[in-house]
């Protein structure tokens, strides 16, 4: 096990509902250090840059209306087995599929808004942290 570095967004579902103060505390209390952080309401165009990835998808649209809806907060987390670590505390994408204690479990409203993103391998982590945050702003 090595330790990695993640993207992770608290998405406007979860800003809106005040619940950066409780997601943050997961993370650290898992051992995710947040090395980076701010609080940010991307344009619909980097909402859209951001899911590119996803553009084919029924689902993009409403999407990138959603998360550029509110102000989010774009975060970098380090630690041992960040990637799937963060994965874990998050829980799956539908919270009506989502393990109990997890993150979308206990507060995403739907589908769509589950308030929290995460990177899902090692590869898009590296993207998606550098979309977001200059090297400087890492403060490991
Ligand atoms: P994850 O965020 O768990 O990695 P995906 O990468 O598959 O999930 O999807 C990106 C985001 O798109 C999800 O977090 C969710 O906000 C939204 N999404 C995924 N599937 C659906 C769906 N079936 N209907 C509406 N929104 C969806
Ligand atoms: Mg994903």
């Amino acid at each position: 096990m090595a330790v990695e570095r993640t993207l992770s967004i608290i998405k406007p579902d979860a800003t809106r509902r005040h619940l950066t103060g409780q997601i943050n505390a997961r993370f650290e209390t898992a051992g995710l250090r947040i090395i980076a952080q701010k609080r940010i309401q991307m344009t619909r165009a980097q909402s859209e840059g951001f899911y590119a990835v996803h553009a084919e998808r029924a689902f993009y649209n409403n999407l990138c209306d959603f998360m550029s809806s509110g102000p989010v907060v774009v975060q970098v987390l380090e630690g041992e087995d960040a990637i799937q670590k963060n994965r874990d505390i998050m829980g799956a994408t539908n919270p009506a599929n989502a393990e109990d204690g997890t993150i979308r479990k206990d507060f995403a409203e739907n589908v769509e808004a589950n308030s929290v993103h995460g990177s899902d391998s090692p590869e898009t982590a590296a993207e998606e942290i550098s979309y977001f945050f200059s090297q400087i702003e890492l403060i490991g």
